[in-house]
């Protein structure tokens, strides 16, 4: 249990994929109660050298059987919005930057953009991740970039 503890703390007990927080006392045969997601990633978690990371168990992608889904917030007016983890994967392997989302004002994208830097801080907390909004063809295409 310890293990479990370890990575609780380092994700200070919130589900990385879901972004709920995870109860450390639940039991761990319930779906809601705390498990470790081993997710072998590209590039490990600094420091740790794994990529353990908190889950709830109904969440847990059960050693990459399941592809790790990370929704956006059903609060933001988004259109064409791509798949957070797939973009955030491929930009730590290649650095650069994507295409996220099409926005119909300004404000939608800023909205956009604070809500996705603060859950890629604790989704990729050693990628410093930015954006940047563009008009263009009378939309506001958020762009996410990591250098
Ligand atoms: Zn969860």
């Amino acid at each position: 249990m310890s293990d479990l503890n370890q990575v609780g703390e380092q994700d200070a007990w919130r589900c990385w994929l879901c972004d709920e927080s995870v109860d450390p006392d639940a039991s761990v045969n319930s779906d809601l109660g705390p498990s470790v997601d081993n997710y072998a990633s590209a590039k490990p978690k600094k420091g740790s050298g794994s990529g353990e990371r908190l889950a709830h168990r109904a969440c847990n992608t059960m050693k990459g059987k399941i592809a790790p889904v990370v929704p956006w917030s059903p609060d933001l007016v988004l259109g064409d919005p791509a798949p957070i983890f797939e973009t955030v994967e491929r930009l730590t392997r290649k650095p650069g930057r994507e295409l996220v989302a099409n926005c119909a004002s300004e404000r939608d994208a800023q909205a956009a953009s604070d809500w996705l830097l603060d859950r890629l801080s604790r989704l990729a907390p050693d990628a410093d991740f930015d954006t940047v909004i563009k008009p263009g063809g009378g939309q506001y295409l958020l762009q996410l970039v990591l250098n």
